[in-house]
C-alpha cells in the first residue's frame, strides 16, 4: 500500500490533551491515527529566523514533520493573503477581504517553501494529499521541481460563486493551480459547482466525464467528499465527561434550567451576533423562557493578528451585555458567553447536557461542531440540532431542524420548535443524523479520498 503524505498548513500539537480549536486539524488527527503516514506543515511557531530544519516526531504510526515560519511570513503569508483575503472572500464577506500584491507574494514564497521542504521526504510511490486555502499552489510548486506522484487536494472552506471569485486580482494564478492536482474534493456540491464553473466558463475548459475536466492542458477530477467525525470515540467521550465532575458543576450551575449551547471559533463567519440576536428575540418573543433557558456560547479566540477578529469581540461582547442588561434576574444570567477554549472532551460533556444545540454560521465549509453536538447525544433522550442552511453540515446530517441565520425570528421560532419537541420525534431526529454521520465518519472519509487518489490519473 502506498504511503500517505498529508500536507496542511498547521499540524495538531503531539500532545492530543491540548485543544485543537480547527476543524481541520481535528479531522486530520482522526483520520491519519489510523492508517499512519507523514503529516507535514507549519509547527504554529514563529521565529525571527527559522532554520531550514524539519522537526520529526514519531507518535505510534504517525510521523510529525514540522517547521517554523519567520515573523515576515507569518504575517504576509498567514494573517496576510490566507486569512484577510481568502479567508473572508471564501465566506462570502468581499466587504472584510483585504487585497494587497505584498500579502500575494508572501502566499507564493511560502508555499514554495512548503515545497522545497517536502521534495526531500516523498518517495515515488508516496500519495500526496493537500488540504485547505494556505496550499493552493502547492502541487504547481511539487510538479516544477519533478514531484510526479499523484497529488490530491481537499478544500475544507466553501468555495464562492465565479462572480466572487472574480474580484480577486490574482484569480487567474491562484484558480488555475487547482488544475495541477489529480483529485480535488469538495465538501458540498454547490462548492464543486464553483471550480467547475471558473474551469469552464473563465479558463475555457471542458468536462470529460461526469467528474473529470480539462483545462489549460491538465486533467483532474472534481469530487465531492464530505469530511465526517469520529463517531465512535465522540460518543463515548461525551457519555463518560457528562458524568464526570464538569457536567456534575454544569447541571448543578443550572438548577433545573434548560440549555441551549453554541461552540465555534470566534469569526464572523460563524453568525455569532445573529445568534444572540436571535436569542434575545426568543426571550422577548416566548417569554416562558426567561429565567428558564441560558445560551451557553464557547466563543474561541483565533487569529489574534488580524483586526477584523478584535471587532467582532468587541461587538459580540457589547450584545451579550445588552441582552443580559435587559433580561437578566439576580438568580439567572441569559447568555453565558466563554472566551476560552475546551479540551474536546470536556467540550462533548458540554454539548451532552444541551437541550438544543444551535450552530447557524452565515457561511461555513462544514462545521464539525454540528456533527459532534449529534454524536455526544444521550440516545434515549437527545436534544435537538438547530443549524443553519449555509453550513455544508446541512447537507450531511439529516433530522436537524434547519434555518436562515440572517432571519433572527424565524431562528427563535426554530429554537422554541426545538424545546417543546416530544421526545419521541427528537429520537427519530437524532437516530436519522446518528446513521448518516456513522456511515461516513471520519476514517470512511479519509479511505474514500486515498482510494480516488490512488485511481489517478484519471486522463
Ligand atoms: N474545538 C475544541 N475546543 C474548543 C472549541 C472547538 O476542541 O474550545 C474543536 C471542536 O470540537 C471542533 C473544531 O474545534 O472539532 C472546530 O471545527 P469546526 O468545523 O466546527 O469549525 P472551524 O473552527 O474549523 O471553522
Amino acid at each position: 500500500m502506498s504511503r500517505l503524505i498529508v500536507v496542511s498548513n498547521r499540524v495538531a500539537p503531539v500532545d492530543e490533551t491540548k485543544p485543537t480549536s480547527g476543524g481541520l486539524a481535528v479531522a486530520v488527527l482522526a483520520a491519519l491515527k489510523r492508517s499512519g503516514g507523514i503529516w507535514f506543515g507549519w509547527s504554529g511557531d514563529v521565529s525571527e529566523v527559522p532554520g531550514e530544519v524539519v522537526h520529526k516526531v514519531r507518535s505510534g504510526r504517525l510521523t510529525y514533520a514540522t517547521f517554523d515560519l519567520s515573523t515576515r511570513d507569518h504575517e504576509e503569508y498567514y494573517n496576510g493573503f490566507a486569512n484577510s483575503t481568502l479567508w473572508p472572500l471564501f465566506h462570502y464577506r468581499l466587504d472584510l477581504a483585504n487585497f494587497s500584491r505584498r500579502n500575494y507574494a508572501g502566499y507564493r514564497r511560502v508555499n514554495a517553501y512548503f515545497a522545497r521542504k517536502l521534495v526531500d521526504l516523498i518517495e515515488p510511490d508516496d500519495l500526496i494529499w493537500v488540504h485547505d486555502y494556505h496550499l493552493f499552489p502547492m502541487a504547481e510548486e511539487l510538479r516544477r521541481a519533478g514531484v510526479a506522484n499523484r497529488i490530491g487536494f481537499f478544500l475544507h472552506t466553501p468555495l464562492p460563486p465565479l462572480e466572487l471569485l472574480l474580484a480577486l486580482p490574482e484569480h487567474q494564478e491562484l484558480m488555475r493551480s487547482f488544475f495541477a492536482y489529480d483529485l480535488v474534493g469538495f465538501q458540498t456540491e454547490a462548492d464543486r459547482r464553483s471550480l467547475l464553473d471558473y474551469a469552464i466558463q473563465e479558463a475555457g475548459g471542458e468536462m470529460a466525464g461526469d467528474t473529470v475536466f480539462r483545462a489549460l492542458g491538465r486533467t483532474a477530477s472534481a469530487e465531492v467528499h464530505p469530511i465526517g467525525v469520529d463517531t465512535d470515540n465522540i460518543e463515548r467521550a461525551a457519555a463518560s465527561a457528562a458524568a464526570a465532575r464538569y457536567g456534575a458543576r454544569m447541571r448543578t450551575s443550572l438548577g433545573g434550567r434548560r440549555l441551549i449551547v453554541g461552540v465555534d471559533r470566534l469569526d464572523y463567519s460563524k453568525g455569532l451576533p445573529e445568534r444572540f440576536a436571535a436569542f434575545g428575540h426568543l426571550l422577548g418573543a416566548y417569554p416562558a423562557n426567561r429565567n428558564r433557558v441560558s445560551l451557553m456560547q464557547i466563543a474561541t479566540p483565533t487569529r489574534a493578528g488580524v483586526p477584523e477578529y478584535e471587532e467582532i469581540r468587541r461587538a459580540l461582547e457589547t450584545l451579550a451585555g445588552h441582552i443580559n442588561g435587559e433580561f437578566a434576574d439576580f438568580d439567572w444570567v441569559p447568555i453565558r458567553y466563554l472566551n476560552k477554549s475546551f479540551a474536546r472532551r470536556t467540550l462533548f460533556g458540554l454539548l451532552r447536557t444541551a437541550q438544543v444545540g444551535l450552530i447557524t454560521p452565515l457561511r461555513d465549509g462544514m462545521n464539525l461542531v454540528a456533527m459532534e453536538y449529534v454524536a455526544s447525544q444521550p440516545p434515549t433522550d437527545p436534544g435537538v440540532l438547530v443549524l443553519s442552511r449555509f453550513a455544508g453540515a446541512a447537507h450531511s446530517v439529516p433530522g436537524a431542524v434547519i434555518v436562515n441565520p440572517y432571519d433572527a425570528e424565524g431562528v427563535a421560532e426554530a429554537i422554541q420548535l426545538s424545546l417543546d419537541m416530544p421526545r419521541e420525534e427528537r429520537v427519530e431526529r437524532w437516530q436519522a443524523g446518528m446513521e448518516a454521520l456513522r456511515r461516513n465518519d471520519v476514517s470512511r472519509w479519509r479511505e474514500i479520498f486515498v482510494s480516488r487518489l490512488a485511481e489517478a490519473p484519471f486522463a
